[in-house]
Formats: structure tokens, sequence, C-alpha cells
């Protein structure tokens, strides 16, 4: 049996007593980074048991030893941060479980993209998560007129680097869209930064440094 369990995205208290029942109990854990996994099965007090990596450059070795130990044990699956499955690995995995009959339960918890959703005032009754962008800007044209098609806030993971050239070409082609930058979600020095494109570019261009993880969300309704 497959437990796809979600863990904090930043603040070590949101994880559910649920997650951390499974991470006790589970046969076996199945994490994107073990090292990162055991640190934080140290700060629950849950014992030491097998960790196995299952992470994007190793996915097809280890994916046929893991679906054996699955068809005869519970295995807990973990990412680094939130939830696995999204824009993390655990996909291939799940479908692999769900082809093999093998059980499959999620144990659901913290995501960056509907932690930020709901914190931004952007509408919330359609998004659509792209997760992390395509580099070029012809392709992050194509995925604002899908959100523009289908009417859509748009959630996008950025990273700190390119978070400015990415608010900069949505505000050349929609200066007027909604924007939030939502910074350092859950953590000492979460951050929202709203407004409309070219206000949120100005924000973001006087800052001396842009640090932290970052869901970017867009509305252009
Ligand atoms: N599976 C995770 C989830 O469910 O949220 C996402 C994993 S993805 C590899 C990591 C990206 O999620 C980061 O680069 C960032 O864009 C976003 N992210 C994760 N934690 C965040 C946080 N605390 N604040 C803002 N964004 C975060």
């Amino acid at each position: 049996m497959l437990l796809i369990v979600a863990t904090p995205i930043g603040n070590l208290e949101d994880i559910t007593l649920r997650a951390l029942n499974v991470l006790r109990e589970a046969d076996f854990i199945i994490a994107e980074n073990p090292l990162h996994t055991a640190k934080l099965l140290k700060h629950f007090e849950i014992p030491k048991k097998e960790l196995i990596q299952f992470a994007d450059h190793n996915e097809q070795k280890v994916l046929p030893k893991l679906l054996d130990k699955l068809k005869s044990g519970s295995g807990a699956l973990v990412s680094d941060a939130g939830t696995p499955g999204i824009s993390d690995p655990g996909f291939r995995l799940v479908r692999a479980c769900v082809e093999q009959k093998i059980k499959v339960e999620s144990i659901p918890g913290a995501s960056a993209t509907i932690t930020a959703l709901v914190a931004s005032g952007l509408p919330t009754d359609k998004f659509l998560f792209v997760g992390f962008l395509p580099k070029t800007e012809p392709k992050l044209l194509q995925v604002l007129g899908q959100a523009i098609l289908t009417a859509s806030t748009l959630v996008i993971y950025e990273s700190p680097q390119r978070i400015l050239k990415t608010v900069l070409a949505i505000a050349k082609h929609h200066p007027t869209a909604q924007v939030v930058v939502a910074r350092e979600l859950t953590k000492l020095h979460e951050e929202f930064i709203r407004g409309n494109a070219t206000e949120v570019a100005e924000q973001l261009s006087k800052k001396t440094s842009i640090k932290g993880e970052i869901v970017l969300l867009a509305s252009f309704k």
C-alpha cells in the first residue's frame, strides 16, 4: 500500500496528526531526499526506519523494487516539502501503483499552491496551476493566454532569480493584470506583494535582493 503524505512547506507545525501517525507506522518511507526527511523524522521523534530515495534522477531504477515492496508492505511517500506529486516526484509511482492494483491513499496537508491562492485575494473559483514556467517568453505568453481563455487565476512556481523578469513580461503584455507574489509562505519572513503587474514589477525592482521560495499568481479578469 502506498500512502502519499504531505509535509510542511516551512512552518513545522503544519503537519497533520494523521501524517505523523502514518510516518510512524509505515513499514518504510519513500523520500525525495532521505537526508532532508531524516531531519523531519528526528524533529517529530519518529523512530528511524528504512528510507528509500525516489527522485527525478533515479525514478526508473527504483520503481520495480518499490512496487514489489509496496505489494507486501506499507510505504509512505514524502517530498522535501508540501504535497508529493505537485511539481515533485510521485506521479509515476502513483500511476504504477494504480496500474498494478496497489492500494493508494492520500494524506492531505500543506501545498504552496493552495496556501498562496487562498490568501492572494484573487478569484479562487477557477485556477490554472502550471508549476514551473517554461523559460521562453513565447511559451510564457501561451500560458497567460490559456489563463485568459479559461478565465482562471494563474498559479506559477517561480524562483527568486526569475521573478522580476516574469512579472516584467506579464506587465509588458497585460499591464493591468492583478498580480500577487507570495513569498516564504508560513515562514518567518512571509510576504505578499499585491497590485497590478506594473506596480508589482516596480516594487520588486526596488528590492536590493529577492530571496526565498515564491508562488506567483495572476488574474486577468
Ligand atoms: N510539492 C510542493 C507543494 O505541494 O507545495 C511544491 C514543490 S516545488 C519543487 C517547490 C516550489 O514550490 C518552490 O520553488 C516554490 O515556488 C513553491 N514553494 C514551496 N514552498 C513555498 C513557500 N513556503 N513559500 C512560497 N513558495 C513555496
